[in-house]
Protein backbone atom coordinates (compact mmCIF):
# COMPACT_ATOMS: atom_id res chain seq x y z
CA UNK A 1 0.00 0.00 0.00
CA UNK A 2 1.08 3.30 -0.54
CA UNK A 3 2.03 5.82 1.97
CA UNK A 4 1.17 9.20 2.70
CA UNK A 5 4.40 10.97 1.38
CA UNK A 6 8.22 10.29 1.36
CA UNK A 7 10.52 11.48 3.63
CA UNK A 8 12.72 14.63 3.02
CA UNK A 9 16.27 13.75 2.99
CA UNK A 10 17.66 17.43 2.30
CA UNK A 11 17.40 18.66 5.58
CA UNK A 12 20.83 20.73 6.12
CA UNK A 13 22.55 19.65 9.80
CA UNK A 14 22.29 23.03 11.24
CA UNK A 15 19.85 25.71 9.80
CA UNK A 16 20.01 27.60 12.83
CA UNK A 17 22.28 29.37 15.31
CA UNK A 18 22.73 27.82 18.42
CA UNK A 19 21.09 29.31 21.28
CA UNK A 20 22.23 32.79 22.14
CA UNK A 21 21.24 34.04 26.04
CA UNK A 22 22.01 37.28 27.19
CA UNK A 23 24.96 35.13 29.18
CA UNK A 24 26.35 34.01 25.87
CA UNK A 25 25.99 37.28 24.30
CA UNK A 26 27.85 38.83 27.45
CA UNK A 27 30.77 36.01 26.62
CA UNK A 28 31.12 36.79 22.64
CA UNK A 29 31.37 40.10 23.26
CA UNK A 30 33.98 39.44 26.77
CA UNK A 31 35.78 37.12 23.66
CA UNK A 32 35.63 39.78 21.38
CA UNK A 33 37.38 42.17 23.84
CA UNK A 34 40.56 40.12 24.57
CA UNK A 35 41.60 41.28 21.00
CA UNK A 36 41.83 45.22 22.54
CA UNK A 37 43.79 46.27 25.13
CA UNK A 38 41.67 45.50 28.52
CA UNK A 39 43.44 43.86 31.36
CA UNK A 40 41.14 40.28 32.94
CA UNK A 41 40.07 42.64 35.65
CA UNK A 42 38.73 45.29 33.36
CA UNK A 43 37.42 42.29 31.33
CA UNK A 44 35.66 40.53 33.89
CA UNK A 45 34.20 43.92 35.36
CA UNK A 46 33.02 44.85 31.84
CA UNK A 47 31.13 41.12 31.02
CA UNK A 48 29.58 41.53 34.07
CA UNK A 49 28.50 45.19 33.15
CA UNK A 50 26.71 43.52 30.20
CA UNK A 51 25.32 40.90 32.47
CA UNK A 52 23.36 43.35 34.38
CA UNK A 53 22.45 45.96 31.97
CA UNK A 54 20.62 42.90 29.76
CA UNK A 55 18.83 42.31 32.90
CA UNK A 56 18.11 45.53 33.73
CA UNK A 57 16.57 46.12 30.27
CA UNK A 58 14.89 43.12 30.07
CA UNK A 59 13.17 44.40 33.69
CA UNK A 60 11.86 47.82 32.59
CA UNK A 61 8.62 49.35 30.98
CA UNK A 62 11.03 51.74 29.10
CA UNK A 63 9.41 52.05 25.86
CA UNK A 64 6.06 51.13 25.40
CA UNK A 65 4.80 49.11 22.45
CA UNK A 66 3.18 51.25 19.75
CA UNK A 67 -0.52 50.78 19.70
CA UNK A 68 -3.85 52.70 18.10
CA UNK A 69 -4.98 55.49 19.29
CA UNK A 70 -7.44 54.75 22.33
CA UNK A 71 -5.45 52.04 23.58
CA UNK A 72 -4.00 52.75 26.86
CA UNK A 73 -1.59 51.65 28.88
CA UNK A 74 -1.07 47.62 29.69
CA UNK A 75 0.88 47.28 32.35
CA UNK A 76 0.69 44.10 33.83
CA UNK A 77 -0.67 44.18 37.50
CA UNK A 78 -1.02 40.06 38.57
CA UNK A 79 -0.93 36.80 37.50
CA UNK A 80 -3.38 34.17 39.13
CA UNK A 81 -3.25 30.67 38.75
CA UNK A 82 -6.93 28.91 39.45
CA UNK A 83 -8.01 25.94 39.59
CA UNK A 84 -11.76 24.97 38.86
CA UNK A 85 -13.43 21.28 38.37
CA UNK A 86 -9.47 20.09 39.00
CA UNK A 87 -8.63 21.52 36.03
CA UNK A 88 -5.51 24.77 35.83
CA UNK A 89 -5.48 27.88 33.95
CA UNK A 90 -3.64 31.26 34.19
CA UNK A 91 -5.32 35.07 34.16
CA UNK A 92 -2.82 37.83 33.86
CA UNK A 93 -4.29 40.86 34.85
CA UNK A 94 -3.63 44.55 33.75
CA UNK A 95 -3.99 47.96 34.82
CA UNK A 96 -5.80 49.02 31.56
CA UNK A 97 -8.97 46.49 32.49
CA UNK A 98 -8.16 44.28 30.24
CA UNK A 99 -7.36 40.59 31.54
CA UNK A 100 -6.28 37.65 29.64
CA UNK A 101 -6.27 33.57 29.89
CA UNK A 102 -3.78 31.16 29.13
CA UNK A 103 -3.30 27.31 29.85
CA UNK A 104 -0.32 25.78 31.51
CA UNK A 105 -0.11 21.89 29.93
CA UNK A 106 -2.30 19.84 32.61
CA UNK A 107 0.86 17.43 32.87
CA UNK A 108 2.80 20.05 34.88
CA UNK A 109 1.10 19.24 38.67
CA UNK A 110 3.03 22.29 40.01
CA UNK A 111 2.32 25.06 37.36
CA UNK A 112 0.16 27.02 39.47
CA UNK A 113 2.93 27.41 42.31
CA UNK A 114 5.77 28.04 39.04
CA UNK A 115 3.67 30.65 38.23
CA UNK A 116 3.11 32.62 41.23
CA UNK A 117 6.44 32.22 43.14
CA UNK A 118 8.95 32.25 39.97
CA UNK A 119 7.00 33.80 36.98
CA UNK A 120 4.55 36.39 38.37
CA UNK A 121 7.47 38.30 40.23
CA UNK A 122 9.33 38.60 36.54
CA UNK A 123 6.28 40.13 34.91
CA UNK A 124 4.35 42.33 37.18
CA UNK A 125 5.19 45.60 36.13
CA UNK A 126 5.63 44.81 32.36
CA UNK A 127 4.21 46.12 29.17
CA UNK A 128 1.96 42.97 28.37
CA UNK A 129 2.13 44.20 24.19
CA UNK A 130 6.02 42.94 25.11
CA UNK A 131 5.21 39.39 24.28
CA UNK A 132 9.18 38.59 22.97
CA UNK A 133 11.08 40.69 25.68
CA UNK A 134 8.41 38.91 28.44
CA UNK A 135 8.90 35.65 26.92
CA UNK A 136 12.66 36.02 26.69
CA UNK A 137 13.33 37.17 30.48
CA UNK A 138 10.86 33.93 31.91
CA UNK A 139 13.56 31.97 30.07
CA UNK A 140 16.46 33.42 30.31
CA UNK A 141 15.65 33.92 34.68
CA UNK A 142 14.72 30.37 34.99
CA UNK A 143 18.09 28.97 33.18
CA UNK A 144 18.48 26.47 36.60
CA UNK A 145 15.02 25.04 36.49
CA UNK A 146 14.76 24.67 32.53
CA UNK A 147 13.09 21.39 30.93
CA UNK A 148 9.66 20.61 30.31
CA UNK A 149 8.11 22.00 33.79
CA UNK A 150 9.08 25.47 33.15
CA UNK A 151 8.17 25.46 29.85
CA UNK A 152 4.52 24.31 30.36
CA UNK A 153 4.27 27.70 33.25
CA UNK A 154 6.06 29.95 30.10
CA UNK A 155 3.46 28.55 27.39
CA UNK A 156 0.27 29.57 29.99
CA UNK A 157 1.84 33.18 30.45
CA UNK A 158 2.56 33.49 26.48
CA UNK A 159 -1.42 32.55 25.44
CA UNK A 160 -2.71 34.40 28.12
CA UNK A 161 -0.84 37.66 26.64
CA UNK A 162 -1.53 37.41 23.43
CA UNK A 163 -5.42 37.00 24.63
CA UNK A 164 -4.26 40.36 26.35
CA UNK A 165 -3.38 41.95 23.23
CA UNK A 166 -6.12 40.95 20.85
CA UNK A 167 -8.58 41.72 23.14
CA UNK A 168 -7.11 45.62 23.75
CA UNK A 169 -6.22 45.99 19.61
CA UNK A 170 -10.21 43.96 18.85
CA UNK A 171 -8.34 41.16 16.67
CA UNK A 172 -8.38 37.19 17.06
CA UNK A 173 -5.15 36.21 18.07
CA UNK A 174 -4.97 34.61 14.51
CA UNK A 175 -4.82 38.11 13.60
CA UNK A 176 -1.40 38.16 15.70
CA UNK A 177 0.34 35.09 14.51
CA UNK A 178 0.39 36.74 10.68
CA UNK A 179 -3.50 36.22 9.79
CA UNK A 180 -6.33 33.65 9.07
CA UNK A 181 -4.76 30.86 6.52
CA UNK A 182 -7.76 28.54 7.24
CA UNK A 183 -10.97 29.13 8.74
CA UNK A 184 -11.83 25.89 9.57
CA UNK A 185 -9.38 22.75 11.05
CA UNK A 186 -9.91 19.50 10.39
CA UNK A 187 -9.79 17.72 13.59
CA UNK A 188 -8.93 13.27 14.19
CA UNK A 189 -10.70 11.44 17.06
CA UNK A 190 -7.98 10.51 19.22
CA UNK A 191 -8.50 7.98 21.98
CA UNK A 192 -5.90 7.73 24.87
CA UNK A 193 -7.21 4.33 26.21
CA UNK A 194 -5.40 0.96 25.89
CA UNK A 195 -7.92 -0.88 27.98
CA UNK A 196 -10.20 -1.28 25.54
CA UNK A 197 -10.26 -4.63 23.60
CA UNK A 198 -9.36 -4.49 19.91
CA UNK A 199 -13.31 -4.69 19.03
CA UNK A 200 -14.37 -2.27 21.66
CA UNK A 201 -11.99 0.17 20.13
CA UNK A 202 -12.49 -0.07 16.39
CA UNK A 203 -16.80 0.26 17.22
CA UNK A 204 -15.72 3.33 18.68
CA UNK A 205 -13.38 4.53 15.66
CA UNK A 206 -16.20 3.48 13.42
CA UNK A 207 -18.57 5.72 15.30
CA UNK A 208 -16.61 8.73 14.95
CA UNK A 209 -16.78 8.53 11.32
CA UNK A 210 -20.15 8.11 10.88
CA UNK A 211 -19.83 11.95 12.98
CA UNK A 212 -17.65 12.68 10.18
CA UNK A 213 -14.32 12.60 11.35
CA UNK A 214 -11.86 11.81 8.60
CA UNK A 215 -9.07 10.62 10.98
CA UNK A 216 -8.56 8.51 14.43
CA UNK A 217 -5.59 8.18 16.49
CA UNK A 218 -5.35 4.33 18.78
CA UNK A 219 -2.88 3.88 21.23
CA UNK A 220 -1.05 0.59 21.03
CA UNK A 221 2.15 -1.00 23.18
CA UNK A 222 2.05 -1.65 26.74
CA UNK A 223 3.52 2.17 26.65
CA UNK A 224 7.24 4.27 27.74
CA UNK A 225 10.08 2.02 27.99
CA UNK A 226 8.04 -1.69 28.88
CA UNK A 227 8.88 -3.02 25.74
CA UNK A 228 6.55 -5.80 27.06
CA UNK A 229 3.23 -7.68 25.76
CA UNK A 230 0.39 -4.79 26.04
CA UNK A 231 -3.01 -5.82 27.22
CA UNK A 232 -3.68 -6.86 23.41
CA UNK A 233 -2.00 -8.04 20.35
CA UNK A 234 -1.03 -4.35 18.70
CA UNK A 235 -1.88 -6.31 15.42
CA UNK A 236 -5.18 -6.97 16.41
CA UNK A 237 -6.01 -3.47 17.23
CA UNK A 238 -4.43 -2.02 14.13
CA UNK A 239 -6.23 -4.63 12.06
CA UNK A 240 -9.91 -3.94 13.78
CA UNK A 241 -9.49 -0.13 13.37
CA UNK A 242 -8.81 -0.16 10.25
CA UNK A 243 -11.50 -2.87 8.87
CA UNK A 244 -14.10 -0.69 10.89
CA UNK A 245 -13.36 2.99 9.68
CA UNK A 246 -12.59 1.30 6.13
CA UNK A 247 -9.65 2.04 3.60
CA UNK A 248 -10.11 5.94 3.45
CA UNK A 249 -10.04 7.07 6.90
CA UNK A 250 -6.96 8.41 8.03
CA UNK A 251 -5.53 5.71 10.92
CA UNK A 252 -2.47 7.23 12.90
CA UNK A 253 -0.78 4.96 16.16
CA UNK A 254 0.87 6.03 19.34
CA UNK A 255 2.96 3.54 21.06
CA UNK A 256 4.36 6.78 23.85
CA UNK A 257 7.83 5.28 23.50
CA UNK A 258 6.98 1.60 24.54
CA UNK A 259 9.08 -0.20 21.80
CA UNK A 260 13.01 -0.86 21.46
CA UNK A 261 14.14 -0.29 18.05
CA UNK A 262 13.88 -3.67 16.19
CA UNK A 263 10.41 -3.94 17.84
CA UNK A 264 9.39 -0.34 16.07
CA UNK A 265 10.68 -1.46 12.74
CA UNK A 266 9.32 -4.73 12.95
CA UNK A 267 5.95 -3.31 14.20
CA UNK A 268 6.52 -0.43 11.21
CA UNK A 269 6.60 -2.50 8.51
CA UNK A 270 3.15 -4.07 9.96
CA UNK A 271 1.48 -0.84 9.90
CA UNK A 272 3.34 0.17 6.16
CA UNK A 273 0.85 -2.90 4.95
CA UNK A 274 -2.59 -1.62 7.14
CA UNK A 275 -1.80 1.91 5.11
CA UNK A 276 -1.50 3.63 8.98
CA UNK A 277 -0.92 7.02 8.53
CA UNK A 278 1.12 7.63 11.03
CA UNK A 279 3.57 6.10 13.74
CA UNK A 280 3.81 8.21 17.21
CA UNK A 281 6.60 7.70 19.33
CA UNK A 282 7.79 4.29 18.53
CA UNK A 283 11.00 4.22 20.96
CA UNK A 284 11.64 6.46 24.22
CA UNK A 285 10.77 9.92 22.65
CA UNK A 286 13.91 11.39 24.22
CA UNK A 287 16.53 9.10 22.34
CA UNK A 288 17.11 10.68 19.45
CA UNK A 289 19.29 8.33 17.84
CA UNK A 290 17.15 5.56 17.94
CA UNK A 291 13.87 7.01 17.05
CA UNK A 292 16.00 8.31 13.38
CA UNK A 293 16.97 4.55 13.09
CA UNK A 294 13.41 3.37 13.11
CA UNK A 295 12.84 6.62 10.79
CA UNK A 296 15.64 5.53 8.22
CA UNK A 297 14.73 1.47 8.29
CA UNK A 298 10.93 2.61 7.35
CA UNK A 299 8.46 4.58 4.70
CA UNK A 300 5.81 4.94 7.34
CA UNK A 301 6.06 8.76 8.39
CA UNK A 302 7.37 9.01 12.35
CA UNK A 303 5.24 11.55 14.37
CA UNK A 304 6.85 12.81 17.73
CA UNK A 305 7.92 15.74 19.30
CA UNK A 306 5.11 16.13 22.08
CA UNK A 307 7.42 16.26 25.33
CA UNK A 308 9.78 18.87 23.35
CA UNK A 309 10.01 22.42 23.64
CA UNK A 310 11.42 25.61 22.49
CA UNK A 311 13.12 26.34 19.38
CA UNK A 312 16.52 24.48 20.22
CA UNK A 313 14.84 21.22 20.77
CA UNK A 314 13.33 21.19 17.62
CA UNK A 315 16.40 22.23 16.68
CA UNK A 316 18.00 18.93 17.56
CA UNK A 317 15.13 16.68 16.38
CA UNK A 318 15.14 18.17 12.97
CA UNK A 319 19.40 17.65 12.81
CA UNK A 320 19.00 14.62 14.08
CA UNK A 321 16.22 13.54 11.13
CA UNK A 322 14.22 11.64 13.88
CA UNK A 323 10.59 12.56 12.76
CA UNK A 324 9.14 13.28 9.79
CA UNK A 325 5.80 15.14 11.47
CA UNK A 326 6.20 17.15 14.74
CA UNK A 327 3.98 17.89 17.53
CA UNK A 328 5.01 20.59 19.07
CA UNK A 329 2.32 21.41 22.25
CA UNK A 330 0.64 24.89 22.46
CA UNK A 331 0.91 24.35 25.86
CA UNK A 332 4.19 23.00 26.61
CA UNK A 333 6.56 23.82 23.93
CA UNK A 334 6.60 27.36 24.93
CA UNK A 335 3.46 28.96 24.13
CA UNK A 336 2.21 30.57 20.98
CA UNK A 337 5.22 32.71 19.98
CA UNK A 338 8.05 29.97 20.29
CA UNK A 339 5.45 27.31 18.12
CA UNK A 340 5.46 30.25 16.01
CA UNK A 341 9.25 29.80 15.61
CA UNK A 342 9.33 25.64 15.90
CA UNK A 343 7.02 26.17 12.74
CA UNK A 344 9.68 27.86 10.85
CA UNK A 345 11.77 25.47 11.10
CA UNK A 346 9.73 23.03 10.84
CA UNK A 347 8.61 24.47 7.40
CA UNK A 348 12.54 25.48 5.88
CA UNK A 349 13.03 21.61 6.61
CA UNK A 350 10.24 20.39 4.36
CA UNK A 351 8.59 18.41 7.42
CA UNK A 352 4.88 18.91 8.60
CA UNK A 353 3.70 19.98 11.90
CA UNK A 354 0.72 18.50 13.65
CA UNK A 355 0.65 20.10 16.89
CA UNK A 356 -0.26 17.67 19.96
CA UNK A 357 -3.20 18.90 22.40
CA UNK A 358 -4.44 16.35 25.09
CA UNK A 359 -4.68 20.21 27.30
CA UNK A 360 -8.12 21.50 28.05
CA UNK A 361 -10.51 23.77 26.79
CA UNK A 362 -8.16 26.77 26.80
CA UNK A 363 -5.31 24.81 25.26
CA UNK A 364 -7.23 23.66 22.46
CA UNK A 365 -8.80 26.92 21.52
CA UNK A 366 -5.14 28.08 21.89
CA UNK A 367 -3.78 25.88 19.39
CA UNK A 368 -6.89 26.25 16.87
CA UNK A 369 -5.62 29.76 16.34
CA UNK A 370 -2.23 28.83 16.31
CA UNK A 371 -3.15 26.00 13.18
CA UNK A 372 -5.74 28.78 11.96
CA UNK A 373 -2.10 31.17 11.21
CA UNK A 374 0.12 28.25 10.07
CA UNK A 375 0.65 27.32 6.38
CA UNK A 376 2.56 24.22 7.47
CA UNK A 377 -0.02 22.57 10.19
CA UNK A 378 -1.75 20.87 6.88
CA UNK A 379 -2.95 17.14 8.28
CA UNK A 380 -5.53 16.95 10.61
CA UNK A 381 -5.36 17.99 13.99
CA UNK A 382 -5.76 16.28 17.43
CA UNK A 383 -8.87 16.22 19.43
CA UNK A 384 -8.86 14.46 22.08
CA UNK A 385 -12.12 11.87 23.03
CA UNK A 386 -11.89 11.01 26.52
CA UNK A 387 -11.00 13.98 28.26
CA UNK A 388 -12.89 16.64 27.06
CA UNK A 389 -16.58 14.95 28.04
CA UNK A 390 -17.52 18.01 30.09
CA UNK A 391 -15.60 21.40 29.56
CA UNK A 392 -14.71 22.77 32.89
CA UNK A 393 -14.49 26.74 32.45
CA UNK A 394 -15.06 27.66 29.07
CA UNK A 395 -18.52 29.38 28.59
CA UNK A 396 -18.64 27.88 24.67
CA UNK A 397 -16.30 25.22 24.12
CA UNK A 398 -15.31 24.44 20.56
CA UNK A 399 -16.97 20.91 19.46
CA UNK A 400 -16.58 19.53 15.84
CA UNK A 401 -18.98 19.34 14.04
CA UNK A 402 -18.77 17.04 10.76
CA UNK A 403 -14.94 16.30 11.91
CA UNK A 404 -13.94 20.86 11.76
CA UNK A 405 -13.88 23.49 14.27
CA UNK A 406 -14.34 27.01 13.61
CA UNK A 407 -11.81 29.41 14.73
CA UNK A 408 -13.20 32.07 16.84
CA UNK A 409 -13.68 35.54 15.52
CA UNK A 410 -14.33 37.13 18.64
CA UNK A 411 -11.14 39.06 20.10
CA UNK A 412 -8.43 37.61 21.50
CA UNK A 413 -8.61 34.17 22.29
CA UNK A 414 -12.32 34.81 21.71
CA UNK A 415 -13.51 33.04 24.70
CA UNK A 416 -15.00 33.52 28.19
CA UNK A 417 -14.09 31.35 31.22
MG1 LIG B 1 1.27 11.00 21.66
Amino acid sequence: MGVPFKRSKGLTDNILQPEKSIVNRAREHARYDIRTPMNRRTLFKHSLGLLGAGYARASQVDEPTHRPRGVGALKITDAKAIRRNNYLYYQIFTDGGVTGVGEPSPSNELAGEFLEKVLKPLIVGMDAFAIEKIWEKMYVSTYKERGQSVSIAISGVDIALHDIVGKALGVPVYQLLGGLYRSKIPVYASFTSRERSPVEQAKLCAKMVEQGFTGTKIKIAARQGADGPPAFPDEDRVREARAAIGPKVKLMVDANSGYSVPHAIRMGRFLESQDVFWFEEPVPFWDYAATAEVAKALDIPIAGGEQDHTRWDFQKIISAKALDILQADVTKAGGLSECRKIAALIDAAGLYYVPHDTSGEIGLVACMHLVAATPVCRYLHEYIMEERKNPPVVKEPLIPRNGEIEVPRKPGLGIEV
